[in-house]
């Protein structure tokens, strides 16, 4: 059996910067709270618990004047603010790429444009841009919730930076048919659409593919239902989620990961499919 690692396997930029960040933090701490996953990845989530780190989902359960970290999707500002209130030492490790959303979407709204966010309403991205926005926006998941839509309206679309590409360009299709005054900014993550162009290459090339990442991570949801269309694949967390039955007949087989999972993770599931072929 061919085993392929898909080029751009492993953390992107913004989950390096947030894992380096909570580890220099709780090297430095000890400990530190963080409101929700830090990233969507239950191993390196596990790691970081055992190094110190404490995940909440009620800001008034976080001590005041403690140790705070703002995950990489970043934060609702209802929950900032009270996390100012607490006199909590933030270390915010947002991704820049939310960041420059954050700053936009203020700005946008400032000048009266009504904000159309395109993205899944339960993600924590999106609620953290909706927060900003509030009642001057709605979310988008689908084509079918744009009926709406006033033609005369001033919009402004943005764009959950690791939503589907071709979902995103088929929701801005049908509101470009819809409204007159629409601006689109494309906010989507360059190294999302990087990793997703280089599996689907990837895809054309082998008979299976093997999708690592956390199972409530966007982007690697995203990989893995892109590069179904084109090959058998399957979705895991970790390497014991692996069936030997899966590569019966299987060729060709290619790796590759979402943004969130470690590069580690990638390589064991070479080392697994290495000894399997060898038995
Ligand atoms: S996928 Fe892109 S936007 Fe999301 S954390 Fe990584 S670099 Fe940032």
């Amino acid at each position: 059996m061919n085993i392929i690692i898909g080029k751009s396997s492993g953390f992107c930029s913004g989950v390096q910067r947030a894992i380096k960040g909570a580890t220099t933090a709780l090297k430095e701490h000890k400990k530190f709270y963080c409101f929700g996953e830090i990233i969507h990845n239950p191993v390196v989530v596990k790691t970081l618990k055992d190094m110190g780190m404490v995940v909440v989902s009620d800001i008034t359960k976080v001590p005041d004047k403690s140790w705070f970290v703002i995950r990489s999707h970043g934060l609702q500002i209802e929950i900032y603010k009270k996390a100012v209130e607490k006199k909590l030492e933030i270390f915010d490790l947002t991704c820049p790429k939310v960041k420059k959303i954050h700053r936009l979407v203020t700005e946008l709204t400032g000048k009266g444009r009504f904000i159309l966010i395109i993205g899944n309403p339960s993600h924590p991205e999106v609620k953290a841009i909706l927060s900003l926005a509030r009642e001057n926006s709605r979310v988008i998941e689908t084509p079918g919730e744009l009926k709406t839509l006033t033609f005369s309206e001033q919009y402004a679309i943005v764009v959950q930076t690791t939503f589907n590409p071709e979902a995103f360009l088929e929701i801005v299709h049908d509101i470009i048919l819809f409204t007159k005054k629409t601006i689109i900014y494309n906010t989507l993550c360059e190294e999302t659409i990087k990793r997703q162009k280089e599996s689907l290459q990837l895809a054309n090339e082998v008979d299976f593919m093997v999708v690592v990442g956390g199972g409530n991570s966007s982007n690697t949801k995203t990989l893995y239902n892109t590069v179904k269309k084109r090959v058998p694949a399957v979705h895991i967390e970790d390497i014991n989620e692996l069936n030997m039955k899966l590569f019966k007949d299987v060729k060709n087989v290619g790796i590759i990961s979402g943004a969130s999972a470690p590069e580690n993770e990638v390589k064991k599931v070479y080392e697994y499919l290495t000894g399997f072929t060898k038995n």
